[in-house]
């Protein structure tokens, strides 16, 4: 299950796309699922099956029962190849923007089977998902699935289960957050999926699951996944952001933060190439705080999306690398000669003595302590993308 370019305007919710390895599976045999009532099993080693007709039959055949072709956004595609594309065409998905086009030629160049559905977008996403070589980084997602009639109405997930799962399953990240009580498991459309855990183990997972509890599940599956891994980020300087990119940026607080109607805080960071607009919007919550308590001068690392013209990188965490010392005026100077404090003789204009007119233009000073220190900071967890690494899984 990849999720590519979390940019993309025309995107769906997640972005997300599914590949799948038709074999005859062979040699040592793991369980990851289960649909309807039947294990489902992924094997270390495999036959090759020659004859793709079939396959080709059931995918079409699912997409037209279950594919909701009445929402605007459902661009469906299914993409059957025997080569794996290269990993760049995935690289460039997730990163930036393929065009139908593109992938219609490479489709046919490869004698792919294929079939769009609409506009065909979704051929951009099955062909990419396939590309995707998870040498680097990856991680799991253990999906659970509804009963049928149950679709559309209120899921019956037992928050309490999640947060003991939470607490005892280490490998499992993005479940709950406590601050803004969100059950993260638990998707907010009226799809099919009842529950979602985040994990790096496969058996983790299937342990994490037992202990959730819930209406009754479906049938499960467990995914590969690039969810957590910071593949759609690129690191550059400011003058080379580009729109519906990613990106990773080191600069310096250039003009102080500020709260915009809607809650919205916004602040400016420059480098040697520029200056670029950074945004902590409302839904992230409590890092509105972080971001507030920054200060012109603070050397910061930002990691973000970036949307339209004019570009504003949309916080998803930043690492505060130098933090600016930050001095305010407690007094106003004391004569030297009467020791009287001075008056101002108005802003930024020094200070006078009444008595001796004695000038002076520096107040008394105090280091004020800084709420921020030095390290990462994050949005939380209701507020994370999929594909953004949590803190919890950066280990460098
Ligand atoms: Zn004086």
């Amino acid at each position: 299950m990849v999720r590519l370019n979390p940019n993309i305007p025309w995107k769906t919710r997640g972005n997300g796309a599914i590949c799948f390895k038709v074999e005859k599976g062979k040699g040592k045999k793991t369980k990851i699922g289960k649909i309807n009532n039947k294990d489902v099993f992924c094997y270390s080693d495999f036959s090759e099956i020659k004859n793709t007709d079939e396959i080709e039959k059931i995918i079409e055949d699912t997409i037209n029962e279950f594919a909701w072709f009445e929402d605007d956004n459902t661009n469906s595609g299914f993409v059957l190849l025997k080569k794996q594309p290269d990993h760049k065409l995935y690289d460039k998905a997730v990163k930036d923007i393929l065009t139908i086009d593109k992938i219609k030629s490479f489709l046919k160049e490869e004698k792919a089977v294929f079939k769009g559905y609409k506009n065909c977008r979704g051929l951009i996403g099955a062909t990419c998902s396939i590309a995707w070589n998870p040498t680097k980084d990856k991680t799991f997602e253990l999906i659970a699935y509804r009963k049928k009639d149950k679709w559309g109405s209120k899921r019956a997930v037992e928050p309490e289960s999640v947060k003991k799962m939470d607490e005892s399953i280490i490998s499992t990240f993005d479940n709950f957050d406590y601050s803004n009580n969100h059950n993260r498991l638990v998707p907010s459309s009226p799809c099919p999926i009842l529950f979602g855990i985040r994990g790096e183990n496969v058996d983790d997972l299937v342990d994490a699951k037992k202990m959730i509890k819930s209406e009754e599940i479906d049938s499960w599956i467990i995914f590969e996944s690039n969810q957590g891994t910071d593949e759609h980020l690129q690191r550059k300087k400011i003058i080379d952001v580009k729109s519906f990119e990613s990106t990773i940026l080191e600069g310096i607080v250039c003009k102080e933060p500020k709260t915009i109607q809607g809650g919205h805080v916004i602040f400016k960071i420059k480098d040697e190439t520029g200056e670029i607009d950074c945004a902590a919007y409302e839904p992230t919550k409590e890092f509105r705080h972080v971001v507030r308590d920054l200060i012109v001068g603070d050397l910061l690392v930002v990691y973000g999306g970036v949307r339209k013209k004019p570009s504003t990188v949309n916080l998803e965490k930043i690492y505060v690398k130098n933090l600016k010392e930050k001095n305010v005026k407690v007094e106003n100077p004391i004569c030297p000669k009467c020791g009287k404090h001075m008056k101002s003789k108005g802003e930024n204009q020094g200070f006078k003595c009444v008595r001796c007119k004695t000038k002076s233009d520096k107040p008394i000073i105090e280091k004020q302590e800084r709420m921020i220190h030095t390290g990462f900071y994050e949005v939380p967890v209701c507020a994370r993308r999929h594909l953004a690494k949590p803190l919890k899984r950066m280990h460098d």
